[in-house]
């Protein structure tokens, strides 16, 4: 099994919103990849304004459903699951309860 940290972050944010979206006719999309062309090095917070959400600066946290800044990805290939230490501290609690 493998576990590894996963952080969120803004780095190659023009790059990775290309990617996806440099085919796209959606002027919401072009105007954000027009304003985020605009900053040398965009931070975490100007990300987030420019798009509108934390999806692409945050790491998904699979039990609490909420964007962290970092998790940790358990499992490999196909089979991980993604988790923020909060998520971590309750479920090692609840295995410390029951005594294993
Ligand atoms: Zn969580």
């Amino acid at each position: 099994m493998d576990i590894r940290l996963v952080r969120g972050t803004a780095a190659n944010i023009v790059e990775r919103w290309e990617r996806q979206y440099h085919k796209t006719a959606d002027t919401e999309k072009s105007e954000i990849t027009k304003k985020l062309r605009a900053f040398h090095s965009p931070s975490v917070e100007e990300v987030e304004k420019i798009i509108g959400n934390e999806s692409w600066t945050k790491v998904w946290c699979g039990s609490c459903l909420e964007y962290k800044a970092s998790c940790v990805q358990i499992g490999s290939g196909d089979e991980t699951v993604t988790v923020c230490a909060t998520c971590l501290a309750c479920a090692a609690l609840l295995l410390r309860e029951c005594g294993t």
